[in-house]
């Protein structure tokens, strides 16, 4: 029988490419995310791989949505073996303009949501006796940049949580791990091209060259292929021993 996959996030950028590469292999996919075409882009997935695929599209702003997102993942599959940890979203403003509300909601979707996920897929993976969970953090959560207060304080939350769930879940064959990318050219980032621009007052340009592939020791975007084979080498049976550490695939942003 396939293993079942959760990846939030996955109907666009690098949760979209997990879930192809997680299909590939034979998993069973529980695609989320608030793309309207959603629906179809899983559907497609399931065709071209001949795996059952389900979509959801509860927004994780609300705890009891991303408890509903799990249930409803264990009552259309029976089992959930991994959870991804993926969704998630970006703002760019110095401090002192940084809105309150952008601040909350991104501490809910890229912080505040892993919890409500994890401790809803713990109960499960436990009786299992196999869980794989997979945080997708960022270079932001081991190194700070200007004007990312909120996100670099989310990603750094992240990686605290991986290592107290890897410690909690090792008596249960549940391991916990980050995923730490560098600049990675999805939907999320395009946008911040466009903020950053703005905050830097640069053009967009030189946004690419002089502000987010200056820390990176290897002048390139990580392509979503990169982070996609590290959550499948994460998500083997053969990997109870890699637990509670971060993967940095940064092109070496945080060797410095
Ligand atoms: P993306 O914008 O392409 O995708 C984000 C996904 O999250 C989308 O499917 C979106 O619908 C979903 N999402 C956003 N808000 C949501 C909400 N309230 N409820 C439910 N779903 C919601 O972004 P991406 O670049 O693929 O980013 C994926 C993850 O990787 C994020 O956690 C991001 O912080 C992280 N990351 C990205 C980069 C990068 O350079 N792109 C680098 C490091 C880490």
């Amino acid at each position: 029988m396939n293993k079942t996959v959760l990846i939030t996030g996955s109907t666009s950028g690098i949760g979209l490419a997990i879930a192809k590469k997680f299909a590939k292999k034979g998993y069973d996919i529980m695609f989320h995310g608030l793309e309207t075409n959603g629906a179809e882009i899983a559907k497609k997935v399931g065709a071209k791989h001949n795996v059952k695929v389900a979509f959801s599209n509860a927004n994780l702003l609300k705890s009891e949505a991303v408890e509903g997102l799990i249930a409803d993942t264990i009552t259309k599959f029976g089992e959930l073996h991994v959870l991804v940890n993926n969704a998630g979203i970006q703002h760019v403003s110095p401090i002192e303009d940084f809105p309150n509300a952008k601040y909350e909601n991104i501490v809910a979707i890229n912080m505040n949501a892993v919890f409500y996920a994890s401790k809803a897929a713990w109960n499960q993976m436990k009786q299992q006796k196999f869980g794989r969970i997979i945080n997708i953090s960022s270079v932001h959560g081991l190194r700070a940049s200007e004007f990312k207060s909120a996100y670099v304080a989310a990603k750094h939350g992240v990686i605290g949580m991986t290592k107290v769930l890897a410690l909690e879940g090792a008596p249960y064959n549940i391991t916990c791990n980050a995923i730490c990318p560098g600049y990675v050219k999805t939907p999320l980032v395009e946008g911040q091209i466009k903020d950053q621009a703005k905050a830097h007052n640069m053009t967009e340009e030189d946004v690419v060259e002089k502000v987010m592939l200056k820390k990176q020791a290897v002048k390139q975007f990580v392509p979503v292929k990169v982070i996609a084979d590290m959550a499948i080498l994460l998500a083997k049976e053969s990997s109870t021993t890699i637990t509670g550490t971060s993967f940095a695939l940064d092109g070496g942003w945080s060797a410095q």
